[in-house]
């Protein structure tokens, strides 16, 4: 039997329903692992050892009694630190929320408490979610698991490095821009953007609130769907979640008669690395092997997502980081003046890439301007959805690489903020549109892992998430 901190939340529900391991068991050894690997490579920046052994001693006494939650009872987990959960500190990466306590529960936090869920600690992350390498976290980066000299991709890279490196047995991340399926392509594991408004964003921390959702970053296609049906659903708390239908897997064993668009705007775009294209082209003859249609298909205005995202995103990032002006929380530079207190406040508490979206923000809403910029990405918006829709008249699902480039070396692209946000080449496009899409690993070849993104109808997760399990059980069989 493998290490009980490398197994699946699939493979553990089971274990713990025959009796044969306990909860105990199960977040002991992910604390193990934590206490040996995490001083190199700092997915975390806070464990909850004590709660978690407490909250795993009750999952254990729940079952002993017949009282099982849920599938995720006993379940170590760990969460991203812009989520709150009540009495622990949650900075979003960030120095002008150190030491900030959360009054009350995230929606998608207190879900997984109350499913029974063990939440082993907070994860860390690029500054308010702003970046792709987890490099512009306040409190240091997170390193790969596989090369310490590498990225493990952003914003949520100590929740995917958490999981690659078997820390805990799944975690939650927050996507705006790719930042769920990006880190889980180059650090080799599952990542589900959910459709927006299929999970509330109350107690997330917002960064652009008409982007951002919470999903799901595991080991295998089964374990996100666990997650999302824990986590998802209308919340009171957050009047964008919908009222659709729930998800609920329908997992299929053959994709015969599902069709899947190839966008020539992402497959023929030059700058995909050699290795991504070969592995991920791989990955595609596995979905027509198992039935799958695959047609190429025109989605025009993919080129401008890019442009469209980093308009609109940091024009609700300057709105929604207004409220941290030094009196309601966390830092607060003192004797002087009130219009000081904010501003040192500010200056002193956000790094440089908050400042730079915030200030590209409110300059792209000034007035004089904000027709220019803001109201034209809007009306771009609107097209890349009717881009989506026309051409989800045609197929079932989208397919993309999710990452144009494997990992990157530390630094590389630290100071060059274009660089950087050319990560995102292949993931804005489904925030703009609110789509659902997951990034799961294709074939290696013993270097840095390569994703493939599958993207679905707005709120039809299952088709996603059934077309990825086949895939990922195909490439299981090499
Ligand atoms: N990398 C993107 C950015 O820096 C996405 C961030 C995210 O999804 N939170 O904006």
């Amino acid at each position: 039997m493998k290490p009980l901190n490398e197994i699946t939340i699939a493979e553990a529900r089971k274990l713990l329903d025959e009796g044969v391991v306990t909860s105990k068991e199960l977040t002991k050894a992910c604390l193990t692992q934590i206490q040996s690997l995490d001083g190199a490579l700092h997915a975390f920046l806070e464990v909850y050892a004590d709660d978690a052994l407490a909250a795993a001693d009750q999952s254990d006494q729940r079952r002993a009694d017949g009282n099982v939650l849920s599938k995720l009872d006993g379940i170590p987990l760990a969460i991203k630190d812009n989520m709150l959960l009540q009495g622990k500190a949650c900075t979003a990466g960030s120095k002008i929320l150190q030491g900030h306590i959360a009054a009350y529960n995230s929606t998608a936090v207190r879900k997984l408490i109350e499913a029974g869920a063990v939440i082993l600690g907070r994860t860390n992350m690029d500054e308010f979610a702003m970046g792709s390498s987890t490099e512009h976290s306040a409190y240091g980066p997170t390193k790969h698991p596989r090369d310490p000299e590498r990225v493990p991709g952003g914003s949520s890279g100590g929740s995917a490095v958490a999981v690659a490196a078997n820390m805990c047995l799944g975690a939650l991340g927050s996507d705006t821009g790719g930042s769920i399926r990006q880190p889980a392509s180059m650090c080799g594991i599952f990542g589900l953007k959910p459709t927006y408004g299929r999970v509330s964003r109350y107690g997330l921390m917002a960064m652009a609130s008409s982007l951002d959702q919470i999903g799901p970053m595991t080991k295998c296609t089964e374990d996100a769907a666990i997650i999302l049906e824990t986590i998802q659903g209308q919340d009171p708390s957050d009047q964008t979640t919908s009222n659709e239908a729930a998800f609920k897997p329908d997992w299929k064993t053959s994709l015969k008669g599902l069709k899947i668009g190839l966008p020539k705007q992402a497959w023929q775009a030059g700058g995909i690395e050699s290795r991504v294209l070969e592995n991920t082209k791989a990955a595609l003859a596995e979905l027509e092997k198992a039935g799958a249609q695959m047609v190429e298909i025109d989605l025009p205005y993919a080129d401008e997502a890019l442009a469209v995202y980093y308009i609109l995103m940091p024009c609700e990032v300057s709105a929604n980081l207004a409220r941290f002006d030094g009196m309601r929380y966390g830092l607060r530079k003192q004797g002087m003046p009130l219009f000081e207190t904010y501003a040192q406040s500010r200056a002193e508490g956000f790094g440089d890439e908050v400042m730079r979206r915030i200030l590209l923000g409110t300059f792209a809403l000034s007035s004089g301007y904000i027709d220019a910029y803001y109201v034209c990405a809007k009306k771009v918006q609107a097209l890349i959805r009717q881009a989506y829709a026309k051409a989800f008249q045609e197929v079932d699902l989208v397919v993309t690489p999710t990452c144009p480039a494997t990992a990157f070396r530390m630094g590389e692209k630290l100071n060059d903020p274009l660089a950087m946000y050319l990560e995102d080449v292949f993931t804005v496009s489904v925030n703009v549109a609110g789509v659902p899409a997951i990034s799961m690993p294709c074939q290696e070849d013993g270097g840095m892992p390569v994703g493939l993104q599958l993207i679905g109808k707005w709120f039809d997760e299952a088709t996603v998430l059934s077309t990825a399990r086949v895939l990922e059980s195909e490439l299981s069989k090499q």
